[in-house]
């Protein structure tokens, strides 16, 4: 069976997912784009053959050719297109963040309850990323015992000027957020954010860099730093400190070079290709989630428990002190 798609926005990762679905992935078909700009939409269905364009989101998620949603909108319009697929009973697939509110979140989780099915995937594809796998692998295989500390870093070279401080946890170490707690099976209990000296390359709307520390229910202590002008390139770490032993997040394969009296790899610049194979496996694994209806990847759970978890933050850098992460127990529906 050929799953029949609906992209509700054609911006960037839009377009690339769309790319996706159409030329590499298997068992799914676009058969529908929207987008707020329908000459966009009609640009980018022009080379999708049979594709329909919609003049509104909600028209695309009512249409009876669409079986299942792709929303690659900005995140203040997530909150709509997920329960409007959920009210119409079809999977969505929801780029991060499943909504811009922890309140908005907890309504899809709730929507979805009603619903019966399991309908919701959030695109957190460092969770489909071959190192991290293989590091939650080793992790699961008890080969460094039980996990203590997690150390790790999220660097790019640059951002843009209207990149502003808040964007630092929800946009940027929000993916950390949603891998860590996934990597070791632990929920965050609190939050705390350290503002060290400010690098010169930064502007005033923007502290960086900034550590996060998260600490979860079994005491597990986690600390991220997130630097978007590192200058050097787009690098991330993660290091999980064990009992038996310590778990290192490979580093992507690069030649090593031995050349004018130096022995070096090239660091990557880009998020995009750092994880490009990742959001091929991420959309297969989802084509056969809407198919099959058994979600396996990130669902509207971890991406509430996500927003909780992001706000928490924000909350903890406002003050300077540690701030709760509480959630109502988890609902045995996504157990
Ligand atoms: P983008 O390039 O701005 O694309 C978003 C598209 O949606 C634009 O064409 C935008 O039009 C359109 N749009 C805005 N409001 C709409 C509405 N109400 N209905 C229909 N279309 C609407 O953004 P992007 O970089 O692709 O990001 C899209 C989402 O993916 C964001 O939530 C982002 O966080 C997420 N994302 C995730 C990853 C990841 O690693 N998982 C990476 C990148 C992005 P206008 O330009 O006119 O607003």
């Amino acid at each position: 069976m050929t799953l029949q798609v609906g992209v509700i926005g054609v911006g960037m990762i839009g377009r690339e997912h769309i790319a996706r679905l159409t030329h590499k992935l298997a068992g799914a078909k676009v058969v529908a784009v929207s987008d707020i700009n329908t000459g966009e939409a009609e640009r980018v269905a022009a080379g999708i053959p049979g594709a329909k364009v919609y003049a509104s989101g909600e028209a695309l998620i009512a249409a009876s050719e669409v079986q299942a949603v792709v929303v690659t909108t900005w995140g203040p319009t997530h909150e709509g297109y997920v329960l409007a697929a959920i009210e119409a009973g079809k999977p969505v697939f929801c780029e991060k963040p499943l909504a811009t509110t922890a309140e908005a979140c907890l309504k899809i989780v709730n929507a979805e309850i009603a619903s019966g099915r399991h309908l919701v995937q959030v695109g957190f594809q460092r969770r489909y990323d071959k190192g991290y796998r293989a590091l939650k692998q080793t992790i699961d295989d008890g080969v460094i015992g039980a996990p203590l500390m997690i150390h790790c870093a999220h660097r790019n070279p640059t951002v843009p000027e209207a990149y502003v401080s808040d964007m630092a946890i929800v946009d940027t170490f929000i993916h950390e957020i949603d891998a860590l707690r996934w990597l070791i099976g632990d929920d965050y209990v609190s939050a705390q954010v350290v503002t060290p000296r400010r690098t010169r390359h930064t502007h005033a709307k923007l502290d960086d860099p900034i550590i996060v520390t998260l600490t979860t229910k079994s005491g597990v202590h986690i600390d991220g730093e997130v630097f978007v002008n590192c200058r050097y390139g787009y690098d991330i770490q993660c290091q999980v400190v064990g009992e038996e032993g310590i778990a290192n997040l490979p580093e992507p394969e690069s030649v090593l070079l031995r050349r004018e009296g130096r022995l070096g790899t090239a660091i990557g610049q880009d998020w995009k290709m750092r994880f490009i194979d990742s959001y091929d496996v991420e959309l297969q694994d989802w084509i056969k989630a809407a198919t099959t209806g058994k979600i396996t990847g990130p669902n509207a759970w971890d991406g509430y428990f996500a927003a909780v978890t992001a706000d928490a933050c924000l909350a903890a850098k406002h003050t300077g002190a540690p701030a709760p992460i509480v959630t109502p127990p988890r609902p045995a529906f996504y157990d």
